[in-house]
């Protein structure tokens, strides 16, 4: 009956793993899990197809401000891509458009002669 399946306590070693059971398990402990400052699920990301590409639109009408503001948020800050699903040339397009579109709104009616 003397069954010496595992050989405890080896010459020269101290034991490693004794009384403690390893982490098996993927549970990462998340500080803060819901602690959105809120505005969720504004955005719409159903499909991940560039709108632009789909509607075949090259040049991004940096005129149009409602097209615009649907990839800015509240804030004036540029939506990422990977909520909006635009593509990356799009995107790129489209951070110009806003760019222009808010020098021009910034500027004040000071042209006038
Ligand atoms: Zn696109």
């Amino acid at each position: 009956m003397a069954e010496e399946t595992q050989s405890r306590a080896p010459e020269g070693g101290a034991p490693s793993n004794q009384g403690g059971g390893p982490p098996s398990g993927p549970r990462g402990p998340r500080p803060g899990g819901q602690g959105g400052p809120g505005g969720r699920g504004k955005f719409f990301r159903r499909k991940k197809v560039c709108k632009f590409c789909t509607e075949k639109i090259d040049a991004i009408p940096y005129r149009d401000v409602r097209l615009l503001q649907g990839f800015v948020a509240e804030r004036g800050k540029i939506v990422p891509r990977r909520l909006t699903g635009v593509c990356t040339t799009h995107q790129r397009r489209l951070t110009r458009a806003i760019k222009q579109a808010r020098n021009i709104a910034l500027l004040p009616f000071a042209t006038r002669h």
